[in-house]
């Protein structure tokens, strides 16, 4: 080669090292979400301030509406557009007083909360022998009009599990433990606390009864409060053991509640947004940091992150739902006001704030060329791939009716029911880098989808987590 001819063959190069010198362009997305690894602060900042300014955010009432205050005025800050408030009405009951204690053999007070729906014990309490059930399946067994004038006890345990899968099996207890044993006469119902730590902080969390079924007092014992229960049926030979139960809790009847919507509005508005999803509301008895206030804050970041790559192709639009816990209340309201609004994918944060550590779809198998692409740019955050098939968080609704390619970026669950509907529920319980490599994962998968035009090929979509 001469030196004319290398001069010529390294010209190419030269001139695109000019341009670039030039005209700064942004950085690529994977960089993007490389820098979110290191130094992302838009997460904590919202879970920071949000458990700081507001804290516990109960669904109905007037701490859910400063939440959505306090998040319109975070999106605004932060460079969102169509920031919006979508309001909806919607049941709202709050917790009262709540006391538990066994009068007989052995008489102590026992550590307890209410389930959200219980009925009120009235300020008198009651006072009813317990019926001890070891598991929901012995409940289901249990004969018609057994437990006539009694209080059940639903000891059903549940062991942590990295994918959550241990509420799935003891969940029924609280979802529906209550409504099954008043139908068999029951005067009140206490469980096992749906939880995986051995702390005296119950877990709430909500309970269903149906249509024809009179709601009943409802709570939760915490675990050695329960533990200790089952001893005094081992040591009472036979002898009934008695409990005075007073819960307190309030309908407040139809309340407005409400989601918070905000966009990075992409290149062309026709095209299918990007829906990414969590909830704004909590229980009352911690601060909501990891359920779901974590959540909404690395969504909001991922949203924020993937325009530092430059505008995306399609619209990324972030829903803080509302009135999640309670009944998915924000979610069904959403479906309904943007029916037949078409979603191009769908994706939630609502499992704490552990690192995410698989990729699923509902596309993996249709889609194996995307699903490929978006396994390979997040390998390198540690996060593996599977054959499971995503079915979307609660606040997904529209997502799954419209058909949408649904992602979950399955977080670590080892630890989240050690705090889950606690009053543990607080920002100490979140690392920092755990949550950094979410928002990174976040911006790598959602800039993937959010710059790309063509359809995804679904397959079947899951079971709601
Ligand atoms: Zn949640
Ligand atoms: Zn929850």
């Amino acid at each position: 080669m001469t030196a004319r001819t290398l001069a010529l063959a390294a010209l190419p190069l030269l001139l695109s090292t000019a341009a670039i010198a030039a005209s700064p362009r942004p950085p690529a997305l994977a960089e993007v979400a490389d820098r979110a690894l290191e130094d992302d602060k838009l997460a904590w900042d919202f879970v920071e301030g949000i458990t700081t300014e507001v804290g516990p955010r109960q669904a109905g009432t007037e701490a859910e509406a400063r939440g959505r205050a306090w998040a319109v005025k975070w999106l605004k800050a932060n460079g969102l557009a169509k920031i919006a408030i979508e309001p909806y009405q919607m049941p709202t009951w709050v917790r009262g007083e709540e006391r538990a204690e066994i009068v007989a053999p052995y008489a102590q007070p026992l550590r307890i909360t209410a389930l959200g729906t219980s009925a009120s014990t009235g300020p008198d309490g009651l006072t009813a022998e317990v019926v001890y059930f070891p598991s929901y399946a012995a409940l289901e067994a249990a004969p018609a009009g057994s437990l006539a004038g009694k209080i059940a006890f639903i000891s059903h345990d549940m062991k942590p599990t990295q994918d959550g899968s241990g509420y799935g099996f003891a969940g029924p207890a609280r979802w529906t433990g209550a409504a099954l044993a008043a139908s068999k006469g029951a005067v009140a119902t206490v469980i096992r606390s749906i939880g995986t730590e051995n702390h005296r902080t119950p877990h709430t969390g909500g309970t269903t009864f149906p249509e024809g079924v009179a709601r009943t007092p409802a709570g939760a014992l915490s675990n050695p409060d329960a533990d200790n229960l089952e001893r005094m049926f081992a040591r009472a030979g036979g002898q009934p053991i008695t409990m005075k139960l007073v819960l307190t809790p309030r309908d407040l009847g139809r309340t407005e509640s409400g989601n918070v919507v905000g966009e990075i509005t992409g290149r062309d508005p026709k095209l299918a947004p990007v829906l990414l999803a969590c909830h704004l509301d909590s229980w009352d008895l911690g601060t909501g940091a990891i359920d779901d206030g974590a959540g909404c804050g690395i969504a909001a970041a991922a949203a924020k992150h993937v325009a530092k790559a430059g505008p995306p192709l399609r619209t990324v639009r972030v829903l803080f739902a509302g009135a999640e816990e309670t009944g998915l209340w924000g979610s069904k309201a959403y479906a309904a006001a943007h029916k037949g609004m078409p979603i191009y994918a769908g994706l939630e944060s609502d499992f704490g704030a552990d690192r995410i550590w698989r990729l699923d779809t509902n596309f993996t198998k249709t889609d194996p060329a995307l699903y490929k692409q978006l396994a390979q740019a997040v390998a390198r955050f540690g996060v593996a791939p599977s054959q499971e098939v995503a079915g979307g968080g609660a606040d997904l609704n529209l997502a799954r009716e419209s058909g949408a390619a649904i992602l979950d970026l399955q977080q670590d669950g080892t630890r989240y029911f050690d705090l889950h509907h606690t009053p543990d529920d607080t920002l100490d319980k979140i690392d920092p880098a755990a949550l950094r490599q979410n928002v990174a994962v976040w911006t790598q998968v959602v800039g993937i989808l959010a710059n790309r035009a063509e359809p995804i090929e679904k397959g079947e979509t899951g079971a709601r987590r």
